[in-house]
């Protein structure tokens, strides 16, 4: 009989609830226990993937393809287990399902309402998880906060698992924040207290409440919580602010918390075995010998989380390197219009990430540029790759012509151009190559020395491709094709010989990253970042040209 964790959250978005759902995955497999998780996601989208990163942050693709919320990120990085596109379930995918039936005459006579139908979708979608997935515990978790209106038939469905599924398999854990007051110096529980109360009055009582907080939270707070929120004193949990995420789970299993939930949900384990996660934390926390910065160019880069799985893969491989790692987060359209080189005479190695439409696409050329005549690290994550290929072969046809034909439909020089399966695609949602395929891999090049094999699986989500008719001159002029699809007809790695390391994948390595196995591509990356000793800056620093206005 599959358990069920079910984890809701209240007073404020952003409380790391994914994080402490994801911990809770961990320290539960830990013990022995198969686990997977899945996000239920309230809004209408039927997934993010046509959603603006500034709206939702990083869409993180799964092996199958699915375009799904960043928490997935994390779980996978967390429990190092692949997740489906069953795991992340959206209001619209329900509501779309439930229209389609009805449009097909499922419900024929029927009045279709959100209680049975609705409801009875996302329970069938989270038993088809556990079914699928034959684990011991599915953990599901519910984004937004209690009492947004579009979260209401989720929490119905949660409170219904608990008849359908039974007590002795079901698990309530309600993540809050206790706010920190400056006047008074103290952690106020109040809005901890009214949250749970909304909880209650949607039928839910919670089994378990972790609080979130900045300062170490006391035993009276603990006691006080217990008592009105009416849970055990030792199912509250403090959820302090740690020094790296990774931490969380350490926190968690201290607390007892893998004792507790075992012991409510009647399953016999071995003790935890996290013997491995610590050292890894250890080692993050240990000060480090050696520091890289590494410059991001991207345009979405004032919001973290648009690029969360290139900054946890970027601390994975500097982690393993023993480098303290910096990220300076640049602004491609600061390079594009106000010429700042000066920002990446700073960096030690530069990314240039993922990214769709033109703005800000010729300040990572300038990036580009600045890297492959400056010797400058380069890793391109996708569009990156496809900005070196542009900028490299603007050097070739001394020309400002060649272009990605996303950016230019007409250029002469169509060096990235549409994939022929996408030519007649309309649409915009779920209609790009995605998940993962095989790549093979050239003998001696840079890829295959850092990944150590011939053939690798790596995770897509693009339109537009290398164009092959340009193999041959660029070929010529240093271009390495290092990695190609089985048949060869695809780039799926450009490299750049005489430079120490400038390599593009038209994949996303970030997505396969984990914090006890860093990508070979990051990790070699990150390696010739900290070999390259930066020349010091302003004095002989020449203004890099620029190809084009
Ligand atoms: N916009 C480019 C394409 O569709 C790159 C996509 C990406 O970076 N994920 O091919």
């Amino acid at each position: 009989m599959t358990k069920y964790i079910f984890c809701t959250g209240g007073v404020v978005s952003s409380l790391g609830k994914g994080v402490a759902a994801a911990s809770i995955g961990r320290i539960l497999k830990s013990r022995g226990l198969s686990v997977t998780v899945q996000k239920l996601d309230p809004y209408l989208n039927v997934d993010p993937g046509t959603m603006s990163p500034y709206e939702h942050g990083e869409v993180f693709v799964l092996e199958d393809g699915a375009e799904t919320d960043l928490d997935l990120g994390a779980y996978e990085r967390f429990i190092d287990e692949n997740l489906t596109k069953a795991s992340n379930l959206t209001s619209g995918q329900v509501y779309q399902e439930v229209i389609n039936r009805e449009r097909r005459g499922d419900y024929l006579g029927k009045t279709i309402q959100v209680i049975p139908h609705v409801t009875n979708l996302i329970k069938a979608s989270m038993t088809k998880v556990a079914r699928q997935s034959q684990a011991d515990i599915v953990i599901v978790e519910v984004g937004g906060t209690v009492g947004d209106i579009e979260s209401l038939p989720f929490l119905e469905a949660l409170r219904q698992m608990r008849k359908d599924a039974g007590r002795e398999n079901t698990f309530y854990i309600h993540v809050t924040l206790l706010p920190h007051l400056q006047s008074t110096n103290e952690l106020k529980t109040k809005p901890t207290q009214h949250s749970v109360r909304e909880l209650r009055g949607i039928g839910i009582q919670p089994d378990m409440i972790m609080c979130r907080a900045d300062m170490p939270v006391g035993n009276d707070l603990r006691e006080k919580i217990a008592l009105f929120c009416d849970v055990d004193r030792e199912a509250v949990i403090p959820l302090t602010t740690a020094d790296t995420i990774y931490e969380v789970p350490l926190t968690l299993e201290e607390e007892g918390v893998a004792d507790f939930i075992c012991r409510r949900l009647n399953i016999e384990c071995r003790s935890a075995d996290l013997t491995e996660w610590r050292q890894m934390v250890d080692h993050i926390k240990k000060p480090k010998p050696r520091r890289v910065t590494i410059g991001v160019v991207g345009k979405y880069v004032d919001l973290e989380d648009a690029y969360i799985s290139v900054y946890e893969a970027l601390h994975h491989a500097a982690n393993h390197h023993d480098c303290e790692l910096d990220i300076e987060w640049i602004p491609s359209e600061d390079l594009e219009r106000l010429r700042q080189i000066q920002q990446l005479e700073k960096v030690n190695g530069i990314i240039v990430p993922g990214g769709f439409g033109e703005r800000g696409i010729e300040g990572k050329i300038v990036a580009a540029k600045f890297a492959r005549t400056r010797q400058v690290p380069y890793l391109g994550l996708c569009l990156g790759m496809q900005v070196m290929v542009i900028e490299l072969a603007r050097d070739v046809f001394e020309s400002n012509a060649p272009n990605s034909t996303e950016f230019n439909p007409t250029t002469a020089y169509p060096v990235i151009d549409l994939m022929p399966d996408q030519r007649d695609i309309a649409s915009l949602g779920g209609t790009m190559r995605l998940g993962s395929y095989p790549c093979h891999l050239a003998d001696n090049s840079i890829a295959a020395q850092a990944y150590e094999s011939q053939v690798v699986h790596e995770r897509h989500r693009h339109r537009f491709e290398f164009k092959n008719e340009f193999r041959q001159v660029l070929g010529e002029a240093g271009l390495v094709f290092s990695g190609l699809s089985p048949d060869g007809r695809l780039v799926e790695i450009v490299e750049l010989s005489n430079h120490p390391f400038m390599l593009g994948s038209q994949f996303h390595p970030e997505f396969k990253s984990r914090p006890t196995r860093p990508h070979p591509l990051f990790a070699t990356f990150v390696k010739a970042a900290c070999d390259y000793t930066n020349p010091s800056t302003s004095e002989n620093s020449v203004v890099i040209e620029t190809n084009h206005h």
